[in-house]
């Protein structure tokens, strides 16, 4: 036997459609038994109310001068005619005594059933297969002793036709009205679910090595257009990673190739033939110095991956950001000499900050770095920090050459070098700014860039001041 996920029932559809059902089906069973209900309570309000005007004009006339009862109903024409016309209308109208004994009658007052009633009023008594309704009344007679009810009866059984009536269209419309709610219900869950189909097939469809198919949804920006919608991003979000991540691997690839291929024609040609010590010497300062930038750049990727990954451990604690920067400058004031740079500083005192120490002289030293770097003899590289509300600010401007505007969105990306750097094989690898912004990010904090070709460069780190 075939299950109902082969014969296409989507298990959510079939569900769905099920709790449409049930939902209505017991909203109408619950309608339906209201409905009886109060159809039979007004039914018998009426019956009541007929039941009144009936005793009502039974009682007349029944009095005598004394405005006593006789415990018979009197013999006049005009009685004889209210109890004709009352007979006619089916009603029972007779005198009981208080033992249940019949005095007098006319109309269906024989089959009414024998009932005795403690007090006056209304009741409802079964005699065999039909159900009467009673209105009882004391009357006075001349008599003390002896007590007569007179009681006025009428048949329910035209009430529980009309009961019967309602609860066989009921029993018979209920099955019907449920089995078009369930073709509705599945019809409309077909609906609202197709396009979950399209996206699970393109789901389907994708593989990691094509990540490039979208579910392109055209409908109604509803619950399922904003998935559809929703979906694509996340696919754009992962292919961006996916290439990010190629490219870093081919990235990483190239940059350990480069000294590992210096290194090895190194060594062939130290090889070659016999050298004097001094050669060998030579060849050793130099086989160091690439071994430097390798161990360099997997120092840097190592940092990179444990901060990505969270694996790095911060020793946060409150720092004074302005004697921060000082020991810094003073650290790279020798370098600036060098090339007649003249470092400006323009710290607000009192900053501190809530980091890790080693982290933020990183941040901010590739800064610096880079800026006495890319700025030419003679320059001026200003070191600005203010409080703005929450944030520090720090901002290193530089008088250097500029980055052109095509390059600004993907500098702090992993081994980006603007064009001209990556013919330098004395440059870095293009991680600087990568590992800065990742530390600024971790501090909660953000490192942006403003730049005008032949004017400078600013970067600015912007660190919240409770990390
Ligand atoms: P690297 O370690 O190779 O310098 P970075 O990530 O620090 O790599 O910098 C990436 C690129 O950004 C560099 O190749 C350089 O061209 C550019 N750059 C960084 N800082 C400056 C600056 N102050 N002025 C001009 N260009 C800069």
């Amino acid at each position: 036997m075939r299950s109902l996920r082969q014969l296409g029932w989507g298990t959510l559809r079939l569900r769905l459609t099920l709790w449409y059902v049930l939902i209505v089906g017991l909203s109408l069973l619950i309608f339906s038994g209201y409905l009886y209900l109060q159809l039979e309570r007004s039914l018998i309000a009426q019956t009541d109310v007929e039941l009144r005007l009936a005793y009502a004009q039974a009682v007349a006339d029944l009095e005598d001068e004394d405005g006593n009862n006789p415990g018979s109903f009197p013999n006049t024409e005009d009685y004889q005619n209210i109890a004709r016309h009352l007979s006619q209308a089916s009603f029972g109208v007779r005198i009981i005594t208080s033992q249940g004994k019949v005095v007098d009658g006319f109309g269906k007052y024989r089959e009414l059933p024998t009932w005795v009633p403690q007090v006056s009023g209304y009741a409802t008594v079964t005699a065999g297969r039909t159900d009467w309704r009673l209105y009882s009344n004391q009357i006075k007679t001349g008599n003390r002793l002896s007590v007569y009810w007179l009681q006025v009866g009428q048949s329910l059984s035209s009430v529980k036709e009309i009961l019967a009536s309602l609860y066989e269209q009921i029993l018979l419309g209920l099955p019907l009205v449920l089995l078009l709610t369930g073709l509705g219900g599945l019809f409309l869950a077909s609906r609202a679910l197709r396009p979950i189909n399209r996206i699970t097939q393109t789901a389907q469809a994708i593989s990691a090595n094509d990540l490039t198919r979208r579910i392109g949804y055209q409908g109604s920006a509803d619950e399922v257009g904003r998935l559809a919608i929703t979906f694509d991003r996340m696919l754009n979000r992962l292919q961006a990673a996916f290439n990010r991540e190629r490219r870093f691997t081919a990235d990483a690839s190239h940059e350990l190739r480069t000294p590992l291929t210096a290194i090895k024609g190194r060594i062939s040609v130290t090889l070659s033939r016999a050298r004097t010590a001094l050669e060998y010497e030579n060849t050793l300062l130099a086989l160091e110095h690439e071994v430097d930038r390798l161990i360099r750049l997997s120092t840097d990727l190592l940092f990179l991956a444990r901060l990505e990954q969270g694996f790095l451990r911060f020793s946060r604690s409150t720092l004074v950001l302005s004697d921060l920067l000082d020991t810094i400058l003073e650290q790279a004031q020798p370098l600036a000499e060098m090339r007649h740079i003249t470092l400006i500083e323009d710290i607000a005192s009192g900053l501190s900050i809530y980091g890790d120490l080693d982290c933020l002289i990183r941040l901010f030293l590739n800064l610096l770095d880079n800026a006495i770097k890319y700025t030419p003899v003679g320059g001026e590289i200003t070191v600005q920090a203010t409080a703005q509300g929450s944030n520090i600010c720090v901002a290193i401007s530089d008088t250097g050459p500029g980055i052109s505007p095509e390059h600004l969105p993907h500098l702090f990306e992993r081994f980006y070098r603007v064009e001209a750097d990556r013919s330098r094989s004395t440059g870095g690898a293009g991680l600087g700014l990568a590992i800065a912004w990742e530390i600024a990010y971790a501090h909660g904090g953000t490192l942006s860039v403003q730049s005008q070709l032949g004017a400078g460069t600013t970067f600015t780190v912007r660190l919240p001041v409770d990390g």
